[in-house]
């Protein structure tokens, strides 16, 4: 090992950035690696998605996060592979040896292998993903008006969520809230029965980890929205203009919004890599895997794909990285489940926190001020509060520009 250990995160995301930040007492240099300069407050992306926020409020350089931090670095670098053995991580900017890496290279959108979907749908993982939604939602409208074949003008304003997980359910509501609410005002000669929302859900539940009470709530709410929501559809192919379902229903289409799934991005394995108790790689104890990219059972269940479990392996990945340092035996990780939340737009929540339950209003409440505390920077709380108030008291949603890619 060098004088001062080297400790190269892969990440700036819940789990790289928690673990640089839980490293800045330890006798380390820290040097983070990814391939955006900022650190994305993702479950917000839906709200860029639907014009009510623009992607600097929900986003913040590195760099600017950890500037106060001495003992460390960032590389704006691609990570392209790790050689456990000489240890080191090979990145578009040649390779960076470590004494002690952890890997929190997140997830991708997850097509499960329909390629015509890759090709046509819209996933939703990062910001450029977040702006192409935009760019089609509101390019839909303005090529509706230009339509004379009805079937087709309706075919344009037909838009498909695919997936009834948290994601799917607040983009439905979000997307269903700026067309009925504000776009309605855009284009006053459009005729709104035109427009058509479906949430396709391939079980037969939506909020799969919510209570029942909750979840029938969800539904309901997304119905008074207008959302026609749609159980056991699965998605069989999608050519751009139709949806075919497995059950052989064909729904003319053009905008599908893919929220189905994530996977791990296979940066050292194919899916999520498993860990040990301690969050190590089992072959390679100075590797430590967190986040999206880590298979951790919990209770014979591997834990969810959420920033919770990110933030609290990051902390964790550090601490026992401290501990080695000292010499001392490494901890097990323990992860405490803070519960889950969902909002269907204004006034309409589902959440279960700490054991508390609530739908509606209330629950609404718990959302925001939960989402507000979790965005880093005081700069992006601000901005972020004034555009929901805006969009609140107004019915507006300032970000409705179309953009070329
Ligand atoms: C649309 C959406 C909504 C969500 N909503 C919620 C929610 O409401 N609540 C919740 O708890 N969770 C939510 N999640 C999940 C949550 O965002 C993830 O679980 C969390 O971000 C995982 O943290 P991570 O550190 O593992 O990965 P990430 O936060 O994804 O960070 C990974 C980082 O690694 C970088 N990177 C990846 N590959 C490379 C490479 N090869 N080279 C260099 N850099 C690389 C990326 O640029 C990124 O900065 C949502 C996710 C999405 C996509």
């Amino acid at each position: 090992m060098t004088a001062t250990p080297t400790v190269v995160v892969v990440g700036g995301g819940f789990g790289g950035l928690n673990a640089a930040r839980a490293l800045r007492r330890a006798p380390v240099n820290v040097v983070l690696l990814d391939r955006n300069n900022y650190h994305l407050f993702q479950p917000l992306l839906y709200q860029v998605a639907t014009a009510g926020l623009e992607p600097e409020e929900i986003a913040r350089p590195v760099r600017a996060i950890l500037r106060r931090q001495k003992n460390f670095d960032f590389r704006l670098v691609d990570v392209t592979g790790v050689d456990f053995a000489q240890r080191q991580v090979a990145t578009s900017a040649g390779s960076l040896a470590y004494d002690f890496l952890i890997l929190s290279q997140g997830s991708e959108t997850n097509f499960f292998g329909l390629d015509s979907m890759r090709q046509h749908g819209l996933g939703l993982k990062d910001i450029p993903d977040a702006i192409r939604i935009r760019n089609r939602v509101l390019a839909s409208f303005e090529h509706a008006m230009l339509e004379p074949d009805p079937e087709r003008r309706r075919a344009m304003l037909t838009f498909i969520v695919v997936g009834g997980g948290p994601t799917g359910v607040e983009m439905a509501g979000a997307l269903s809230e700026l067309i009925r609410l504000v776009l309605v005002k855009d284009y006053p000669r459009l005729n709104i029965k035109d427009v058509r929302i479906l949430l396709l859900e391939g079980t037969d539940k939506i909020l799969a980890a919510m209570p029942e009470r909750l979840r029938e709530a969800a539904v309901k709410t997304l119905w008074r929205k207008w959302i026609d929501v749609r159980f056991n559809a699965v998605v069989a192919d999608f050519d751009g203009e139709l949806v075919r379902l497995k059950s052989g229903e064909v729904i003319p289409a053009h905008t599908v919004i893919w929220a189905a799934g994530v996977k791990a991005r296979p940066l050292v394995s194919q899916g999520r890599f498993r860990v040990t108790p301690t969050l190590q790689h089992p072959e390679h104890p100075e590797v430590y895997v967190i986040g999206d990219a880590a298979h951790f059972e919990d209770g014979g269940r591997p834990l969810p794909m959420v920033a919770p479990v990110a933030i609290q392996m990051g902390k964790h990945a550090a601490r026992n990285i401290r501990h080695a340092l000292r010499g001392e035996t490494l901890q097990p990780f323990h992860y405490r489940d803070q519960g889950t939340l969902a909002t269907i737009g204004r006034n309409a929540a589902v959440a279960d926190v700490y054991g508390v339950k609530a739908t509606g209003f209330l629950a609404w409440v718990m959302w925001l001020g939960i989402h507000i505390v979790q965005l880093i920077g005081f700069r992006n709380k601000l901005f972020v509060l004034v555009n929901w108030a805006w969009d609140y008291f107004f019915y507006e949603r300032a970000a409705r520009l179309i953009t070329r890619d």
